[in-house]
């Protein structure tokens, strides 16, 4: 066998790899194996490129491929050793951004050697040159778009910039027109390429990443993640055009049509429309509504939910991004496991985008050890919440946004939210009267049922336990509970 035919070889295990790898990330039970069988893929992928790549290059070039991947993965480690899981999003938006960066200079490396050599070049042949600055001109559009609006996300997620929608008057128009631009500019380039048009395309193909992203508010992010992820996938796909990698071309489409469904599955849940969405925004008008205060709220102290809590038949309590900064989920496992003892109902309510992360608060709460089957998806629990006595909202903002059901001019409108409010208690875990990630006030706040525990979500949760124990009020289980 030659080594042209075992690295094709290598290629198709790799690729199998990686379908046996998403296969596995499908599922809590099988996630561990999908995480094995994509680094497997990776490295045998990596392997057999760098051997097909020695027999036409030096080896002096082969040392430094080898070099850099050895710094890019001393790099890939120390990053992953550090990086909080509240930071993931972040991380996974700059390394999107960088697949998008490396298919903008494959584009441009392959017209520059087409350049130089012209249609002698080995793998362009002059009737096939058409199709090669085709394929050239959309590798470079689809980096360039991931590039920028990757950035954005990246400053978004890290607070770095607010994370409201940037409203430019006509900006769908601008969009629509970026967008024909690039296909006259496409079939021009394909007719008569030149650097000038290169430049052209790759200068409209940023501005118009950064305005998609930009244009997109903060409760809508958890699309954009998995649509830049989507996007990522094609601009690969395209690198591996023309780089001649069928390995790049398959892995590129598989990430890029499962992070496409990701982003479909995940516009249904939200209620969003999906090309809304992928379109920057299409169709959305300027929201309204900001941050300030929409009138007067309570505040409570941890003795005092402690009292509630032993006076509760049922509680519901609703996790959300504050439970994972303040690492809050020991104590708030310790919480339930005590009311349960006292014979108190406990179950927890996860909205689908709560925290930062697809399943986040799953994960929380799992490593928490909070029985699974006290852990509710929404919309398991909604129809519930009115019929429960104390909601405890554990650093979630937006997701329990009554602004979402009742103001149409709200940012969030049309997002599924958990009813809190219906429930006949509420204590608002966090730390000020801050808004949530999308920027948007909570009129939950304001309700007559609802009270602030102001704090370290942490620190709040321990303070109740410590009640619990302590204060002679809160020492006989509840009558509801003895009744039962
Ligand atoms: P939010 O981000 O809306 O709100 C979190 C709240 O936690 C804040 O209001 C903050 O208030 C409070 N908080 C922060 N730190 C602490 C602390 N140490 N102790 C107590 N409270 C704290 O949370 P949700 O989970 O409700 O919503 C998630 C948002 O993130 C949604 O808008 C979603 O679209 C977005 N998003 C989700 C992603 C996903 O995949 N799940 C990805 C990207 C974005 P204060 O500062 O006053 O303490």
């Amino acid at each position: 066998m030659t080594s042209t035919t075992a690295s094709h070889a290598a290629d198709l295990v790799a690729a199998l790899l990686f379908i046996l790898s998403l296969a596995g990330l499908s599922q809590h039970r099988t996630s561990r194996a999908g995480v094995v069988y994509g680094i497997a893929g990776m490295t045998l992928a990596l392997v057999a490129t760098v051997v097909l790549a020695a027999q036409s290059i030096t080896a002096g070039a082969v040392t430094l491929i080898v070099v850099a991947m050895a710094l890019g993965a001393a790099i890939g480690i120390w990053r992953a050793r550090q990086v909080e899981m509240t930071q993931m999003p972040e991380l996974i938006a700059v390394l999107h951004s960088f697949v998008g960066l490396a298919a903008v200079l494959v584009g441009w490396n392959s017209y520059l050697e087409v350049e130089a050599h012209g249609d002698a070049q080995k793998h362009v042949t002059a009737d096939l040159l058409g199709i090669h600055h085709a394929e050239v001109f959309i590798g470079i559009f689809i980096g360039a778009v991931t590039f920028t609006g990757s950035i954005v996300a990246f400053l978004k997620l890290s607070a770095r910039i607010k994370s409201r929608p940037l409203v430019l008057p006509g900006k769908n128009a601008l969009n629509v027109a970026a967008l024909a631009a690039f296909v006259a500019l496409t079939v021009w380039f394909t007719i008569s390429p030149s650097l000038g048009l290169m430049i052209a395309v790759t200068v409209l193909a940023l501005v118009l990443g950064w305005h998609l992203v930009a244009s997109i508010g903060g409760g809508d992010m958890p699309v954009v993640v998995s649509m830049l992820n989507s996007y990522s996938g094609w601009a690969a796909a395209a690198a591996g055009f023309l780089l001649d990698n069928n390995l790049l071309i398959v892995t590129g489409a598989l990430v890029g049509s499962s992070g496409a469904y990701l982003s479909y599955i995940m516009c249904k849940a939200m209620n969003r429309s999906f090309i809304s969405v992928i379109a920057g925004g299409f169709g959305i008008e300027a929201p309204s509504g900001g941050d300030e205060e929409q009138g007067e709220h309570r505040e409570i102290q941890a003795r005092e939910v402690a009292e509630l809590l032993t006076q509760a038949r049922s509680v519901v309590i609703t996790p959300g991004y504050g439970m994972a900064v303040a690492q809050a989920q020991h104590p708030v496992a310790e919480l339930t496991r005590r009311l349960r003892e006292r014979g108190v109902e406990v179950r927890f309510g996860v909205h689908p985008v709560a925290g930062r992360l697809p399943g986040h608060m799953n994960v929380l709460l799992a490593e928490a050890k909070v029985p699974y089957d006290i852990v509710l998806e929404m919309d398991e629990i909604n129809d519930d919440l009115a019929d429960t006595s104390v909601v405890l909202v554990i650093g979630a903002n937006d997701t329990v946004n009554p602004a979402a059901e009742e103001d149409p001019a709200s940012p969030i409108a049309g997002m599924p939210v958990l009813k809190v409010w219906e429930a006949e208690q509420v204590v608002v875990f966090k730390r000020s009267m801050a808004s949530g990630y999308a920027g948007v006030q909570n009129p939950l706040f304001f309700r007559e049922n609802s009270s602030m525990l102001f704090g370290d979500a942490k620190q709040s949760v321990e303070e109740i336990l410590h009640a619990l124990t302590s204060d002679p009020r809160t020492q006989a289980p509840s009558e509801a509970a003895l009744a039962r």
